[in-house]
């Protein structure tokens, strides 16, 4: 049995939510301790997520632009080799200043690193197994803030050399000759274009008819198409019956999802990009008593207490999108509310980006959810061919979909394919934020030339009266 209190709060996990719930919570005054079992803090997000997948995303870019794109511009250069091993430390150097930036921030707020493997062992209380054994610390509140793991599909065992998870596909070694990535969601998407713009063929299985389940189908489908004509191949409606693997290669025999004939695809490499669990392994949560819900993740009141008390959970490990600003909202929001504070988090406006080029960024509603649900409304598109600055940029692929309630014009969803969507979305989030019908963003000033135009045109479009097409 431990003493006295070490920690106002423990977090075990130190991605974009466990970090940012101890960095706020210290900012309010807790003494603060995070636990985390990985050589460096920041997560997944931070070591083998969002931010090496950026690296490469820009650096693949990079190189297709001046292999094919800088041309057009009238730029005339030799041959472009690729150095990837360079590209890899790049993108090693990057993450290394992020994970020490967190490093860093937890010194400066006072906040304790526990390097181990934390285990709720009992009410307020959490082992931590680390290089010098095991040692318990007891805190008035616990967060679980564990993320989540990608998962295979059933008998397909990942070996990180030809059957590799995101983990591997950040990593390869050269570049593949053929990829084929199961998955047509946003991270088998990604890392697809990382290789296909580094020369691989890439061949995409989705199960569904349609690529990135969740978005707007109507952006889906134009992405499918720009994808395409980057040289992606797609084989939607197809289900993976196995994988078997030689030194000569990779044989995937696919099959039509409704079932028929079979047939086989060769490839070096198998990228397995189909969706990612919570991690609640060896935490002890079945013995102190914290639920699951049917999809194994901690289930939270809404307000991120578990079924038992003092003990919290955000980010991956608990329900909503797996996104990491998702989880950093959630952070500071539990950290605010551990104070009496009235932490909030609005789940109806958490942009969702895919970082491929163009972009594709949405918000709010979807057109399919709006017509099921017999909502009145709206829509106005406008394409990025008619918007000056993408043209400057020789990026018009795309357009922005704005989707407003037909009575009150509030704004319900946004949807954008096209040059730097991730960051136009912003301009909707705040929009949306602030409750703003679509003639609230038609009558701001927006600068010229600049892509935001076209989500100007878009909101006027809404009415039919967008200028410029
Ligand atoms: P995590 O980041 O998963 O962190 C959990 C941490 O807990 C880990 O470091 C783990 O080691 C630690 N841990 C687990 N169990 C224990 C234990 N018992 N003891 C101690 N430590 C433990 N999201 C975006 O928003 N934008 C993107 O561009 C994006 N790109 C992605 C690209 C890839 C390839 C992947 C895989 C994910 C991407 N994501 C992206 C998703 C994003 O990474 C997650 O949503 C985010 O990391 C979730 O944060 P978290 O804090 O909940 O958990």
């Amino acid at each position: 049995e431990v003493g006295e209190t070490d920690y106002d709060l423990i977090i075990i996990g130190s991605g974009p939510g466990g970090y940012v719930c101890a960095l706020r919570a210290a900012q309010l005054g807790l003494k603060v301790a995070c636990v985390e079992k990985r050589a460096t803090l920041g997560g997944t997000c931070l070591n083998i997520g969002c931010i090496p997948s950026k690296a490469l995303l820009q650096s693949s870019e990079n190189f297709h632009e001046a292999a094919t794109g800088f041309a057009a511009h009238g730029i005339i250069i030799g041959e472009v080799k690729l150095d990837l091993a360079r590209m890899h430390a790049r993108k090693a150097e990057v993450v290394g200043a992020n994970v020490k930036g967190v490093e860093f921030l937890f010194k400066k707020n006072g906040v304790t690193w526990l390097k181990g493997a934390g285990r709720i062992s009992a009410a307020n209380t959490v082992e931590v197994s680390g290089e010098g054994g095991a040692k318990s610390f007891r805190a008035k509140s616990i967060v679980i803030a564990t993320g989540s793991d990608s998962i295979s599909l059933p008998g397909l065992a990942i070996d990180e050399k030809q059957i590799v998870s995101s983990t591997g596909a950040l990593e390869l070694e050269s570049v593949p000759k053929h990829l084929v990535v199961i998955g047509g969601g946003v991270i088998g998407l990604e890392l697809g274009s990382v290789w296909m713009r580094l020369g691989a063929k890439v061949t995409v299985i989705e199960y569904l008819d349609r690529l990135v389940p969740g978005i707007d189908g109507e952006v889906a489908k134009a992405f499918e198409r720009v994808l395409s004509k980057q040289g992606m191949k797609f084989k939607l409606g197809h289900k993976v019956i196995k994988v078997e693997t030689s030194d000569a290669g990779a044989v995937v025999t696919v099959e039509k999802a409704k079932g028929g004939t079979s047939e086989t695809i060769e490839a070096d490499i198998v990228l397995v990009a189909v969706g990612r669990r919570a991690v609640t392994d060896g935490l002890g949560l079945a013995e102190i008593g914290v639920a699951l819900d049917e999809k194994g993740r901690v289930k939270t009141d809404g307000h991120y207490a578990t079924s038992v008390a003092g003990i919290y959970a955000i980010g991956d490990v608990i329900d909503g999108p797996m996104l990491a600003h998702k989880a950093e909202d959630e952070g500071v929001a539990l950290a605010e509310m551990l104070v009496g504070q009235a932490g909030h988090v609005n789940y109806g406006v958490i942009p969702a980006v895919i970082y491929t080029w163009p972009e594709v960024a949405g918000i709010g509603r979807i057109e399919e959810d709006l017509k099921a649900e017999g909502v009145d409304y709206k829509v106005g598109k406008f394409p990025f061919s008619a918007n000056g600055r993408a043209r400057a940029m020789n990026s018009t692929d795309g357009f922005v979909k704005i989707l407003a309630d037909r009575k009150t014009d509030r704004l319900l969803g946004a949807h954008i394919l096209g040059p730097d969507a991730g960051t136009l979305i912003a301009e909707l989030a705040t929009a949306m934020e602030f409750g703003a019908s679509a003639e609230d963003v038609a009558r701001i000033c927006h600068a010229h030339p600049t892509l935001n135009e076209a989500v100007k045109e878009a909101a006027l479009a809404t009415e039919g009266r967008a200028l410029h097409v």
